[in-house]
Protein backbone atom coordinates (compact mmCIF):
# COMPACT_ATOMS: atom_id res chain seq x y z
CA UNK A 1 0.00 0.00 0.00
CA UNK A 2 0.98 3.94 -1.31
CA UNK A 3 -0.15 4.99 2.81
CA UNK A 4 -0.17 3.50 6.05
CA UNK A 5 -3.50 5.33 6.97
CA UNK A 6 -6.93 6.54 5.34
CA UNK A 7 -7.47 10.44 5.40
CA UNK A 8 -10.37 9.43 8.16
CA UNK A 9 -8.31 7.18 10.51
CA UNK A 10 -6.40 9.29 12.88
CA UNK A 11 -7.12 11.25 15.93
CA UNK A 12 -6.01 11.91 18.92
CA UNK A 13 -4.94 8.39 19.98
CA UNK A 14 -2.16 8.89 17.08
CA UNK A 15 -0.13 11.39 18.81
CA UNK A 16 3.35 11.22 17.49
CA UNK A 17 3.09 8.41 15.22
CA UNK A 18 4.87 8.59 12.07
CA UNK A 19 2.27 7.75 8.86
CA UNK A 20 1.36 8.14 5.03
CA UNK A 21 -1.57 9.36 3.64
CA UNK A 22 -2.87 9.69 0.12
CA UNK A 23 -5.08 11.56 -1.37
CA UNK A 24 -6.76 14.38 -3.38
CA UNK A 25 -6.07 18.29 -2.34
CA UNK A 26 -9.07 19.94 -1.19
CA UNK A 27 -8.01 23.10 -0.32
CA UNK A 28 -4.87 25.10 0.41
CA UNK A 29 -4.84 27.91 3.02
CA UNK A 30 -1.74 30.02 3.39
CA UNK A 31 -2.09 31.99 6.81
CA UNK A 32 1.05 34.07 6.77
CA UNK A 33 3.67 32.10 7.44
CA UNK A 34 1.65 28.45 7.87
CA UNK A 35 0.42 26.73 4.89
CA UNK A 36 -2.48 24.09 5.77
CA UNK A 37 -4.02 22.19 3.54
CA UNK A 38 -6.76 19.37 3.43
CA UNK A 39 -6.15 16.03 2.31
CA UNK A 40 -9.72 14.46 0.78
CA UNK A 41 -10.34 10.64 0.58
CA UNK A 42 -13.36 8.52 0.55
CA UNK A 43 -13.14 8.18 4.12
CA UNK A 44 -12.55 11.64 5.24
CA UNK A 45 -10.63 14.82 5.74
CA UNK A 46 -7.25 15.50 7.54
CA UNK A 47 -5.45 18.77 8.01
CA UNK A 48 -1.95 18.70 6.44
CA UNK A 49 0.33 21.90 8.12
CA UNK A 50 3.30 22.63 6.66
CA UNK A 51 6.14 25.49 8.14
CA UNK A 52 8.90 28.10 5.92
CA UNK A 53 12.27 28.29 6.71
CA UNK A 54 15.50 26.40 7.34
CA UNK A 55 15.18 23.14 6.03
CA UNK A 56 11.89 22.61 5.27
CA UNK A 57 11.66 25.89 2.91
CA UNK A 58 11.81 23.64 -0.45
CA UNK A 59 9.24 21.05 1.12
CA UNK A 60 6.87 24.73 1.54
CA UNK A 61 7.30 25.92 -1.70
CA UNK A 62 6.31 22.63 -3.01
CA UNK A 63 3.31 22.91 -0.28
CA UNK A 64 2.59 26.16 -2.23
CA UNK A 65 2.42 24.88 -5.40
CA UNK A 66 -0.42 22.22 -5.20
CA UNK A 67 -3.27 23.25 -6.59
CA UNK A 68 -7.33 21.39 -5.44
CA UNK A 69 -7.45 18.17 -6.74
CA UNK A 70 -4.18 17.35 -7.24
CA UNK A 71 -3.54 13.35 -6.51
CA UNK A 72 -0.66 13.33 -3.71
CA UNK A 73 1.28 11.58 -0.52
CA UNK A 74 2.29 13.12 2.27
CA UNK A 75 4.50 11.69 4.66
CA UNK A 76 4.12 13.21 8.70
CA UNK A 77 4.07 13.31 11.81
CA UNK A 78 0.48 13.24 14.02
CA UNK A 79 0.32 16.58 15.93
CA UNK A 80 -2.54 18.19 18.43
CA UNK A 81 -4.11 21.43 16.82
CA UNK A 82 -4.37 23.93 19.05
CA UNK A 83 -7.19 24.17 21.51
CA UNK A 84 -8.52 27.03 19.33
CA UNK A 85 -8.81 25.16 16.03
CA UNK A 86 -10.06 22.15 17.29
CA UNK A 87 -13.00 20.74 14.73
CA UNK A 88 -15.25 18.94 16.64
CA UNK A 89 -17.23 17.77 13.58
CA UNK A 90 -14.91 15.70 11.82
CA UNK A 91 -13.22 12.36 13.51
CA UNK A 92 -9.79 14.16 12.65
CA UNK A 93 -10.67 17.27 13.78
CA UNK A 94 -8.52 17.00 17.30
CA UNK A 95 -5.39 16.42 15.09
CA UNK A 96 -3.00 17.55 11.96
CA UNK A 97 -0.22 16.39 10.09
CA UNK A 98 2.97 17.69 10.08
CA UNK A 99 4.33 17.59 7.12
CA UNK A 100 8.05 15.97 6.26
CA UNK A 101 7.43 14.35 2.90
CA UNK A 102 5.50 14.98 -0.28
CA UNK A 103 4.95 13.45 -3.60
CA UNK A 104 3.22 14.27 -5.91
CA UNK A 105 1.36 11.15 -7.46
CA UNK A 106 -0.77 12.78 -10.32
CA UNK A 107 -1.50 16.84 -11.27
CA UNK A 108 -4.83 17.57 -11.57
CA UNK A 109 -6.51 20.46 -14.46
CA UNK A 110 -8.45 22.75 -13.54
CA UNK A 111 -11.96 21.24 -12.62
CA UNK A 112 -15.53 22.18 -14.91
CA UNK A 113 -16.68 22.37 -11.77
CA UNK A 114 -15.77 21.65 -7.84
CA UNK A 115 -16.94 18.49 -6.21
CA UNK A 116 -18.53 20.42 -3.59
CA UNK A 117 -20.67 22.57 -5.89
CA UNK A 118 -22.11 19.36 -8.16
CA UNK A 119 -25.68 20.29 -6.71
CA UNK A 120 -25.49 23.48 -8.54
CA UNK A 121 -24.51 22.25 -11.90
CA UNK A 122 -26.34 21.16 -14.91
CA UNK A 123 -27.05 17.63 -15.46
CA UNK A 124 -25.07 17.28 -18.82
CA UNK A 125 -22.34 18.44 -17.54
CA UNK A 126 -22.57 16.52 -13.94
CA UNK A 127 -22.93 13.30 -16.21
CA UNK A 128 -20.03 14.01 -17.94
CA UNK A 129 -17.81 14.11 -15.48
CA UNK A 130 -19.56 12.14 -13.02
CA UNK A 131 -16.27 10.59 -11.71
CA UNK A 132 -15.67 14.16 -10.26
CA UNK A 133 -19.12 14.28 -8.95
CA UNK A 134 -18.64 10.86 -7.46
CA UNK A 135 -15.65 12.58 -5.51
CA UNK A 136 -18.92 14.14 -3.76
CA UNK A 137 -19.53 12.94 -0.18
CA UNK A 138 -22.86 12.76 -0.67
CA UNK A 139 -22.43 10.30 -3.76
CA UNK A 140 -19.95 8.44 -1.89
CA UNK A 141 -22.37 8.08 0.76
CA UNK A 142 -25.01 6.40 -1.32
CA UNK A 143 -23.34 4.32 -3.63
CA UNK A 144 -21.90 3.09 -0.04
CA UNK A 145 -25.04 2.45 1.31
CA UNK A 146 -26.76 0.72 -1.53
CA UNK A 147 -23.66 -1.42 -1.61
CA UNK A 148 -24.35 -2.56 2.01
CA UNK A 149 -27.90 -2.60 1.22
CA UNK A 150 -27.12 -5.04 -1.15
CA UNK A 151 -24.87 -6.82 0.95
CA UNK A 152 -27.25 -7.28 3.74
CA UNK A 153 -30.36 -8.39 1.35
CA UNK A 154 -27.76 -11.11 0.55
CA UNK A 155 -26.90 -12.31 3.96
CA UNK A 156 -30.85 -12.51 5.02
CA UNK A 157 -31.50 -14.44 1.72
CA UNK A 158 -28.42 -16.97 1.91
CA UNK A 159 -29.29 -17.81 5.58
CA UNK A 160 -33.01 -18.61 4.54
CA UNK A 161 -31.72 -20.82 1.82
CA UNK A 162 -31.83 -18.75 -1.21
CA UNK A 163 -29.62 -19.68 -4.18
CA UNK A 164 -28.64 -16.52 -5.86
CA UNK A 165 -28.08 -17.55 -10.17
CA UNK A 166 -27.51 -15.30 -12.93
CA UNK A 167 -29.84 -15.70 -15.65
CA UNK A 168 -29.05 -14.40 -19.10
CA UNK A 169 -29.00 -11.09 -20.80
CA UNK A 170 -29.06 -11.84 -23.80
CA UNK A 171 -32.37 -13.29 -24.64
CA UNK A 172 -36.14 -13.07 -25.65
CA UNK A 173 -38.41 -11.17 -24.59
CA UNK A 174 -39.89 -10.98 -21.42
CA UNK A 175 -43.27 -8.79 -21.50
CA UNK A 176 -43.34 -6.07 -18.66
CA UNK A 177 -45.64 -3.44 -20.57
CA UNK A 178 -42.41 -1.95 -21.90
CA UNK A 179 -40.62 -1.96 -25.37
CA UNK A 180 -37.81 -4.43 -25.63
CA UNK A 181 -34.05 -3.31 -26.67
CA UNK A 182 -32.76 -5.48 -29.04
CA UNK A 183 -29.20 -6.95 -30.22
CA UNK A 184 -28.62 -8.01 -33.60
CA UNK A 185 -27.05 -11.97 -33.90
CA UNK A 186 -23.96 -12.02 -36.10
CA UNK A 187 -24.31 -15.57 -36.12
CA UNK A 188 -27.73 -15.44 -36.94
CA UNK A 189 -28.17 -12.98 -39.34
CA UNK A 190 -31.42 -10.91 -38.98
CA UNK A 191 -32.07 -12.77 -35.64
CA UNK A 192 -31.94 -10.49 -32.38
CA UNK A 193 -32.20 -10.98 -28.76
CA UNK A 194 -34.08 -9.10 -26.17
CA UNK A 195 -32.07 -7.66 -23.18
CA UNK A 196 -34.38 -9.10 -20.22
CA UNK A 197 -37.52 -6.97 -19.20
CA UNK A 198 -36.96 -8.61 -16.53
CA UNK A 199 -35.72 -12.28 -15.13
CA UNK A 200 -39.52 -13.45 -15.07
CA UNK A 201 -39.31 -16.42 -17.28
CA UNK A 202 -35.93 -17.51 -16.06
CA UNK A 203 -36.85 -17.53 -12.13
CA UNK A 204 -39.85 -19.51 -13.38
CA UNK A 205 -37.88 -21.81 -15.21
CA UNK A 206 -35.66 -22.36 -12.10
CA UNK A 207 -38.54 -23.20 -9.84
CA UNK A 208 -39.50 -25.89 -12.39
CA UNK A 209 -35.88 -27.24 -12.03
CA UNK A 210 -36.29 -27.50 -8.72
CA UNK A 211 -34.36 -24.77 -6.80
CA UNK A 212 -36.75 -24.17 -4.73
CA UNK A 213 -35.67 -20.64 -3.73
CA UNK A 214 -34.01 -17.66 -6.29
CA UNK A 215 -32.64 -14.21 -5.98
CA UNK A 216 -30.53 -12.10 -7.96
CA UNK A 217 -29.47 -8.62 -7.89
CA UNK A 218 -30.77 -8.30 -11.43
CA UNK A 219 -30.14 -5.76 -13.80
CA UNK A 220 -33.47 -5.17 -16.33
CA UNK A 221 -33.70 -2.70 -19.66
CA UNK A 222 -36.90 -1.31 -20.32
CA UNK A 223 -36.86 0.87 -23.70
CA UNK A 224 -39.87 3.26 -22.07
CA UNK A 225 -40.39 7.24 -23.07
CA UNK A 226 -38.73 8.55 -20.10
CA UNK A 227 -41.31 11.16 -18.98
CA UNK A 228 -40.57 10.21 -15.24
CA UNK A 229 -37.85 9.45 -13.26
CA UNK A 230 -37.51 6.36 -15.01
CA UNK A 231 -34.03 4.79 -16.41
CA UNK A 232 -33.30 2.39 -18.87
CA UNK A 233 -31.34 0.10 -17.35
CA UNK A 234 -32.34 -0.30 -13.45
CA UNK A 235 -31.76 -3.03 -10.90
CA UNK A 236 -34.36 -5.19 -9.03
CA UNK A 237 -33.55 -7.27 -6.05
CA UNK A 238 -35.53 -10.62 -7.77
CA UNK A 239 -36.92 -13.58 -5.89
CA UNK A 240 -38.90 -16.38 -6.83
CA UNK A 241 -39.95 -19.12 -4.28
CA UNK A 242 -41.49 -22.74 -4.96
CA UNK A 243 -44.78 -24.43 -3.26
CA UNK A 244 -46.16 -20.84 -1.27
CA UNK A 245 -48.98 -19.06 -1.25
CA UNK A 246 -49.28 -15.05 -0.88
CA UNK A 247 -48.87 -14.86 2.29
CA UNK A 248 -45.51 -16.50 2.61
CA UNK A 249 -43.72 -14.14 -0.13
CA UNK A 250 -45.74 -10.83 1.70
CA UNK A 251 -44.57 -12.23 4.82
CA UNK A 252 -40.49 -13.23 3.62
CA UNK A 253 -40.20 -10.04 1.91
CA UNK A 254 -41.29 -7.93 5.46
CA UNK A 255 -38.72 -9.69 7.08
CA UNK A 256 -36.52 -9.15 4.35
CA UNK A 257 -36.87 -5.26 4.70
CA UNK A 258 -37.10 -5.58 8.22
CA UNK A 259 -33.89 -7.06 8.78
CA UNK A 260 -32.21 -5.19 5.91
CA UNK A 261 -33.77 -1.65 6.66
CA UNK A 262 -32.71 -1.90 10.31
CA UNK A 263 -28.80 -3.07 9.79
CA UNK A 264 -28.81 -0.11 6.97
CA UNK A 265 -30.44 2.50 8.18
CA UNK A 266 -31.00 1.45 11.42
CA UNK A 267 -34.86 1.99 11.46
CA UNK A 268 -36.96 -0.69 13.61
CA UNK A 269 -39.86 -1.16 10.89
CA UNK A 270 -42.66 -2.01 12.37
CA UNK A 271 -44.30 -5.53 10.55
CA UNK A 272 -46.83 -6.86 9.34
CA UNK A 273 -47.28 -3.89 7.34
CA UNK A 274 -50.74 -2.51 6.53
CA UNK A 275 -52.53 -4.10 3.43
CA UNK A 276 -55.51 -1.94 1.27
CA UNK A 277 -57.06 -4.41 -1.29
CA UNK A 278 -57.05 -2.49 -4.79
CA UNK A 279 -60.26 -1.48 -5.14
CA UNK A 280 -60.38 0.93 -2.21
CA UNK A 281 -56.79 2.23 -2.76
CA UNK A 282 -58.62 3.62 -5.90
CA UNK A 283 -61.61 5.00 -4.05
CA UNK A 284 -59.99 6.44 -1.61
CA UNK A 285 -56.76 7.42 -2.86
CA UNK A 286 -57.92 7.86 -6.60
CA UNK A 287 -54.73 5.68 -7.50
CA UNK A 288 -53.28 2.09 -6.72
CA UNK A 289 -49.54 3.81 -5.24
CA UNK A 290 -51.04 5.85 -1.91
CA UNK A 291 -49.25 7.93 -0.34
CA UNK A 292 -50.60 7.27 3.49
CA UNK A 293 -48.31 10.08 4.86
CA UNK A 294 -51.03 12.46 3.38
CA UNK A 295 -54.19 12.06 5.79
CA UNK A 296 -56.51 12.97 2.95
CA UNK A 297 -59.14 10.20 1.41
CA UNK A 298 -61.41 11.10 -1.05
CA UNK A 299 -65.14 10.54 -0.73
CA UNK A 300 -68.04 10.13 -3.86
CA UNK A 301 -70.40 12.85 -3.74
CA UNK A 302 -72.67 11.00 -5.93
CA UNK A 303 -75.49 11.03 -3.54
CA UNK A 304 -75.26 14.29 -2.15
CA UNK A 305 -74.64 16.04 -5.65
CA UNK A 306 -78.23 13.97 -6.49
CA UNK A 307 -80.22 15.93 -4.16
CA UNK A 308 -79.70 19.32 -5.72
CA UNK A 309 -80.39 21.10 -8.85
CA UNK A 310 -77.26 21.19 -9.89
CA UNK A 311 -77.43 20.25 -13.34
CA UNK A 312 -73.78 20.07 -15.14
CA UNK A 313 -73.27 17.99 -12.08
CA UNK A 314 -76.05 15.56 -12.42
CA UNK A 315 -75.25 15.49 -16.24
CA UNK A 316 -72.22 13.91 -15.49
CA UNK A 317 -74.10 11.21 -13.00
CA UNK A 318 -76.03 10.24 -15.74
CA UNK A 319 -73.51 9.88 -17.94
CA UNK A 320 -72.31 7.39 -15.78
CA UNK A 321 -69.57 9.47 -14.67
CA UNK A 322 -68.28 10.40 -11.38
CA UNK A 323 -68.35 13.45 -8.82
CA UNK A 324 -65.71 12.96 -5.88
CA UNK A 325 -63.72 15.29 -3.94
CA UNK A 326 -61.40 16.00 -0.74
CA UNK A 327 -61.71 18.11 2.53
CA UNK A 328 -58.25 19.63 3.58
CA UNK A 329 -58.41 20.50 6.82
CA UNK A 330 -58.02 23.95 7.61
CA UNK A 331 -60.68 26.11 6.52
CA UNK A 332 -58.95 29.31 6.04
CA UNK A 333 -54.99 28.20 5.24
CA UNK A 334 -56.12 28.75 1.23
CA UNK A 335 -56.73 32.02 -0.15
CA UNK A 336 -59.14 32.97 -2.50
CA UNK A 337 -56.15 33.86 -4.83
CA UNK A 338 -54.91 29.74 -4.19
CA UNK A 339 -58.06 28.37 -4.81
CA UNK A 340 -58.49 30.27 -7.99
CA UNK A 341 -55.46 29.15 -9.26
CA UNK A 342 -56.31 25.25 -8.50
CA UNK A 343 -59.79 26.30 -10.74
CA UNK A 344 -57.67 27.44 -13.32
CA UNK A 345 -55.42 24.52 -13.48
CA UNK A 346 -58.65 22.02 -14.22
CA UNK A 347 -59.69 24.00 -16.71
CA UNK A 348 -56.66 24.23 -18.07
CA UNK A 349 -56.63 20.63 -18.32
CA UNK A 350 -60.03 20.29 -20.28
CA UNK A 351 -62.04 20.34 -16.89
CA UNK A 352 -65.34 22.29 -16.23
CA UNK A 353 -63.58 23.80 -13.22
CA UNK A 354 -63.13 22.79 -9.48
CA UNK A 355 -65.52 23.14 -6.94
CA UNK A 356 -65.18 23.60 -3.67
CA UNK A 357 -66.86 24.82 -0.64
CA UNK A 358 -65.21 26.76 2.68
CA UNK A 359 -66.32 25.85 6.18
CA UNK A 360 -65.67 28.00 8.46
CA UNK A 361 -67.98 27.94 11.77
CA UNK A 362 -71.51 27.42 10.57
CA UNK A 363 -70.96 29.87 7.41
CA UNK A 364 -70.17 28.04 3.99
CA UNK A 365 -68.32 29.95 1.63
CA UNK A 366 -68.97 28.45 -2.26
CA UNK A 367 -69.64 29.76 -5.78
CA UNK A 368 -72.36 26.59 -5.81
CA UNK A 369 -73.41 27.94 -2.09
CA UNK A 370 -77.06 29.19 -3.91
CA UNK A 371 -77.95 26.06 -5.19
CA UNK A 372 -76.27 23.76 -1.90
CA UNK A 373 -79.64 22.95 0.20
CA UNK A 374 -78.97 22.61 3.96
CA UNK A 375 -79.74 19.08 4.28
CA UNK A 376 -76.82 18.44 1.18
CA UNK A 377 -74.50 21.21 3.20
CA UNK A 378 -74.67 18.97 6.15
CA UNK A 379 -74.37 16.01 4.46
CA UNK A 380 -71.39 17.61 2.94
CA UNK A 381 -69.38 18.94 5.81
CA UNK A 382 -66.55 17.03 7.23
CA UNK A 383 -67.25 14.29 10.38
CA UNK A 384 -64.51 16.03 12.29
CA UNK A 385 -64.00 19.31 12.79
CA UNK A 386 -67.17 20.15 10.50
CA UNK A 387 -66.49 23.54 10.80
CA UNK A 388 -63.10 24.33 9.81
CA UNK A 389 -62.29 23.33 6.07
CA UNK A 390 -62.43 23.00 2.60
CA UNK A 391 -64.09 20.58 0.49
CA UNK A 392 -62.48 20.44 -3.35
CA UNK A 393 -64.24 18.23 -5.79
CA UNK A 394 -64.47 17.41 -9.36
CA UNK A 395 -67.12 15.50 -11.85
CA UNK A 396 -66.37 13.37 -14.95
CA UNK A 397 -64.79 9.90 -15.92
CA UNK A 398 -63.68 8.11 -13.06
CA UNK A 399 -59.93 8.30 -14.13
CA UNK A 400 -59.81 11.25 -14.95
CA UNK A 401 -61.33 12.71 -12.00
CA UNK A 402 -59.27 10.73 -10.05
CA UNK A 403 -56.21 11.66 -11.67
CA UNK A 404 -56.76 15.40 -11.78
CA UNK A 405 -58.04 15.08 -8.02
CA UNK A 406 -54.56 13.63 -7.17
CA UNK A 407 -53.08 16.68 -8.76
CA UNK A 408 -54.91 19.21 -7.03
CA UNK A 409 -53.95 17.37 -3.77
CA UNK A 410 -49.89 17.55 -4.22
CA UNK A 411 -50.39 21.34 -5.19
CA UNK A 412 -52.32 21.84 -1.80
CA UNK A 413 -50.31 20.14 -0.25
CA UNK A 414 -47.39 21.86 -1.12
CA UNK A 415 -49.06 24.57 -0.24
CA UNK A 416 -50.13 24.15 3.13
CA UNK A 417 -47.23 23.12 5.71
CA UNK A 418 -47.47 20.24 7.74
CA UNK A 419 -50.59 18.11 5.99
CA UNK A 420 -47.80 15.47 5.03
CA UNK A 421 -46.15 13.82 8.18
CA UNK A 422 -42.09 13.98 7.75
CA UNK A 423 -39.39 11.62 8.60
CA UNK A 424 -42.01 8.71 8.60
CA UNK A 425 -41.16 5.67 6.17
CA UNK A 426 -45.20 4.01 5.12
CA UNK A 427 -44.92 0.59 3.80
CA UNK A 428 -48.25 -0.41 2.33
CA UNK A 429 -49.14 -4.05 0.56
CA UNK A 430 -52.14 -3.00 -2.48
CA UNK A 431 -53.52 -6.50 -3.28
CA UNK A 432 -57.16 -7.82 -5.10
CA UNK A 433 -55.56 -6.24 -8.30
CA UNK A 434 -57.54 -6.80 -11.23
CA UNK A 435 -56.23 -9.35 -13.15
CA UNK A 436 -56.76 -6.96 -16.53
CA UNK A 437 -57.70 -3.92 -17.90
CA UNK A 438 -59.03 -2.86 -21.17
CA UNK A 439 -56.59 -1.20 -23.60
CA UNK A 440 -58.62 0.85 -25.66
CA UNK A 441 -55.87 1.71 -28.00
CA UNK A 442 -55.48 -1.54 -29.21
CA UNK A 443 -59.06 -2.65 -28.23
CA UNK A 444 -57.88 -5.65 -26.40
CA UNK A 445 -57.17 -7.15 -22.53
CA UNK A 446 -53.85 -6.46 -21.30
CA UNK A 447 -52.22 -8.15 -18.37
CA UNK A 448 -52.11 -5.95 -15.14
CA UNK A 449 -49.24 -7.14 -13.80
CA UNK A 450 -47.79 -9.71 -16.54
CA UNK A 451 -49.78 -12.15 -18.25
CA UNK A 452 -47.75 -15.47 -15.92
CA UNK A 453 -49.55 -13.68 -12.97
CA UNK A 454 -52.01 -16.49 -11.77
CA UNK A 455 -55.90 -15.45 -11.45
CA UNK A 456 -57.46 -15.74 -8.29
CA UNK A 457 -58.45 -19.04 -7.52
CA UNK A 458 -62.49 -18.17 -6.72
CA UNK A 459 -62.27 -15.82 -10.01
CA UNK A 460 -60.97 -18.47 -13.09
CA UNK A 461 -64.82 -18.80 -13.30
CA UNK A 462 -64.89 -15.44 -15.05
CA UNK A 463 -62.27 -15.86 -17.13
CA UNK A 464 -64.53 -16.73 -20.00
CA UNK A 465 -67.33 -14.74 -19.40
CA UNK A 466 -66.26 -11.65 -17.37
CA UNK A 467 -62.29 -11.68 -17.27
CA UNK A 468 -62.54 -7.85 -16.39
CA UNK A 469 -64.38 -8.95 -13.19
CA UNK A 470 -61.34 -11.20 -12.25
CA UNK A 471 -58.77 -10.25 -9.91
CA UNK A 472 -55.05 -11.73 -9.39
CA UNK A 473 -53.12 -13.37 -7.08
CA UNK A 474 -50.51 -9.92 -7.78
CA UNK A 475 -49.69 -7.68 -4.52
CA UNK A 476 -47.39 -4.29 -4.88
CA UNK A 477 -45.58 -2.75 -2.16
CA UNK A 478 -45.53 0.98 -1.37
CA UNK A 479 -43.64 3.16 0.28
CA UNK A 480 -44.36 7.05 0.91
CA UNK A 481 -46.41 6.75 -2.67
CA UNK A 482 -43.93 5.20 -4.86
CA UNK A 483 -44.20 1.41 -6.11
CA UNK A 484 -40.58 -0.16 -4.66
CA UNK A 485 -42.21 -3.68 -5.37
CA UNK A 486 -44.33 -5.93 -6.82
CA UNK A 487 -44.93 -9.72 -8.18
CA UNK A 488 -47.49 -12.49 -7.66
CA UNK A 489 -48.33 -16.64 -7.32
CA UNK A 490 -47.70 -17.46 -10.71
CA UNK A 491 -49.48 -20.04 -13.43
CA UNK A 492 -48.01 -23.37 -13.33
CA UNK A 493 -50.51 -24.98 -15.47
CA UNK A 494 -50.21 -25.27 -18.61
CA UNK A 495 -54.06 -24.89 -19.99
CA UNK A 496 -54.51 -21.98 -17.85
CA UNK A 497 -51.63 -19.89 -19.33
CA UNK A 498 -52.54 -20.73 -22.76
CA UNK A 499 -56.22 -19.41 -21.99
CA UNK A 500 -54.41 -16.27 -20.57
CA UNK A 501 -52.67 -15.66 -23.80
CA UNK A 502 -55.85 -16.20 -25.63
CA UNK A 503 -57.68 -13.87 -23.62
CA UNK A 504 -54.84 -10.96 -24.10
CA UNK A 505 -55.43 -11.72 -27.93
CA UNK A 506 -52.29 -13.83 -28.76
CA UNK A 507 -53.30 -16.14 -31.27
CA UNK A 508 -51.82 -19.56 -30.94
CA UNK A 509 -49.04 -19.33 -33.27
CA UNK A 510 -48.05 -15.87 -31.74
CA UNK A 511 -48.35 -17.43 -28.05
CA UNK A 512 -46.58 -20.48 -28.98
CA UNK A 513 -43.79 -19.36 -30.93
CA UNK A 514 -42.45 -16.62 -28.03
CA UNK A 515 -43.68 -18.56 -25.15
CA UNK A 516 -43.71 -22.49 -26.37
CA UNK A 517 -40.32 -22.71 -23.99
CA UNK A 518 -42.69 -21.87 -20.98
CA UNK A 519 -45.71 -23.59 -22.13
CA UNK A 520 -43.35 -26.72 -22.62
CA UNK A 521 -41.51 -26.34 -19.61
CA UNK A 522 -44.90 -26.27 -17.49
CA UNK A 523 -45.68 -29.37 -18.58
CA UNK A 524 -42.94 -31.50 -16.90
CA UNK A 525 -43.62 -31.05 -13.57
CA UNK A 526 -43.62 -27.38 -12.62
CA UNK A 527 -43.99 -26.48 -8.64
CA UNK A 528 -46.83 -23.90 -7.42
CA UNK A 529 -44.69 -20.99 -7.39
CA UNK A 530 -44.37 -17.29 -6.87
CA UNK A 531 -42.21 -14.29 -6.06
CA UNK A 532 -41.70 -10.74 -6.29
CA UNK A 533 -39.26 -8.01 -7.06
CA UNK A 534 -38.01 -4.68 -5.54
CA UNK A 535 -36.96 -2.03 -7.60
CA UNK A 536 -33.98 -1.15 -6.11
CA UNK A 537 -33.00 2.21 -7.41
CA UNK A 538 -35.94 3.56 -6.16
CA UNK A 539 -36.10 2.21 -2.82
CA UNK A 540 -32.42 3.61 -2.29
CA UNK A 541 -33.73 7.30 -3.04
CA UNK A 542 -36.56 7.03 -1.04
CA UNK A 543 -34.54 6.11 1.94
CA UNK A 544 -31.94 8.45 1.45
CA UNK A 545 -34.44 11.33 0.82
CA UNK A 546 -33.27 11.71 -2.87
CA UNK A 547 -35.48 13.33 -5.37
CA UNK A 548 -34.25 11.41 -8.56
CA UNK A 549 -33.13 7.53 -8.96
CA UNK A 550 -29.93 8.98 -10.59
CA UNK A 551 -28.54 9.89 -7.28
CA UNK A 552 -28.18 6.02 -6.83
CA UNK A 553 -26.62 4.90 -9.15
CA UNK A 554 -22.91 5.26 -10.10
CA UNK A 555 -23.73 6.10 -14.09
CA UNK A 556 -26.61 6.98 -14.97
CA UNK A 557 -28.11 7.86 -18.11
CA UNK A 558 -30.29 11.17 -18.74
CA UNK A 559 -33.94 11.57 -19.36
CA UNK A 560 -33.33 10.71 -23.26
CA UNK A 561 -31.81 7.71 -22.41
CA UNK A 562 -27.87 8.92 -23.34
CA UNK A 563 -24.75 9.28 -21.36
CA UNK A 564 -22.64 12.15 -21.50
CA UNK A 565 -19.82 10.65 -20.46
CA UNK A 566 -19.08 7.78 -23.17
CA UNK A 567 -22.02 9.29 -25.59
CA UNK A 568 -23.77 6.24 -25.58
CA UNK A 569 -25.63 5.36 -27.50
CA UNK A 570 -23.36 6.03 -30.30
CA UNK A 571 -22.59 5.12 -33.97
CA UNK A 572 -20.97 1.76 -34.98
CA UNK A 573 -18.27 1.27 -37.88
CA UNK A 574 -19.73 0.07 -41.24
CA UNK A 575 -18.18 -3.05 -40.93
CA UNK A 576 -19.95 -4.14 -37.71
CA UNK A 577 -23.28 -3.15 -39.38
CA UNK A 578 -22.56 -5.13 -42.33
CA UNK A 579 -21.62 -8.41 -40.57
CA UNK A 580 -24.75 -8.37 -38.70
CA UNK A 581 -26.53 -7.65 -41.96
CA UNK A 582 -27.96 -4.11 -40.46
CA UNK A 583 -28.65 -1.22 -42.81
CA UNK A 584 -29.87 1.96 -41.60
CA UNK A 585 -32.93 3.22 -43.37
CA UNK A 586 -33.56 6.29 -41.39
CA UNK A 587 -36.93 8.02 -42.36
CA UNK A 588 -36.97 11.49 -41.98
CA UNK A 589 -39.09 12.40 -39.18
CA UNK A 590 -41.85 14.79 -40.10
N1 LIG B 1 -41.18 -9.62 -12.90
C1 LIG B 1 -41.96 -8.71 -12.13
C2 LIG B 1 -41.50 -7.27 -12.41
O1 LIG B 1 -40.45 -7.05 -12.94
C3 LIG B 1 -41.84 -8.94 -10.66
C4 LIG B 1 -42.41 -10.25 -10.27
O2 LIG B 1 -43.54 -10.55 -10.66
O3 LIG B 1 -41.72 -10.95 -9.50
O4 LIG B 1 -42.22 -6.34 -12.08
Amino acid sequence: MLRSHTCGALNGGNLGEKVILCGWVNSVRDHGGLTFFDLRDRYGITQVVCSPGGEGQELYEQVKALRNEWVIKVEGEVAARPAETVNGRIPTGEIEIRITGLTVLNKSGALPFEPAEADRIGENLKLKYRYIDIRNEKLQNNLRKRSLFCHSMREFLLSENFIETETPILTKSTPEGARDFIVPSRLNPGKFYALPQSPQLFKQLLMVGGLDRYFQIARCFRDEDLRADRQPEFTQMDIEMSFVEEEDVIGLAERLLKHSVGAVFGLDLSIPFPRMSYSDAMSLYGCDKPDTRIDITYRDLSDEIGRTDIKVLKAVLEKGGVVKGFHVPGGDRLSLKDIENLDRYIKEEGGGGLGWIRFKGEEIQSPLKKLLPAEVVGMLRPPVDPGNSILFFLAGKENWVNEKLNRVKEKVVGRIPGLIKTGVFNFLWITDFPLFEYNEEEGRLQAVHHPFTSPAVTDIKDLAGSPLKARSRAYDIVLNGNEIGGGSIRIHSRTLQEEIFRLIGLPEDVYRERFGFLLEALDYGAPPHGGIAFGLDRFMMIMLGEESIRETIAFPKTQKGTCPLTLAPGEVEKKLLRENRIQIDMPKVE
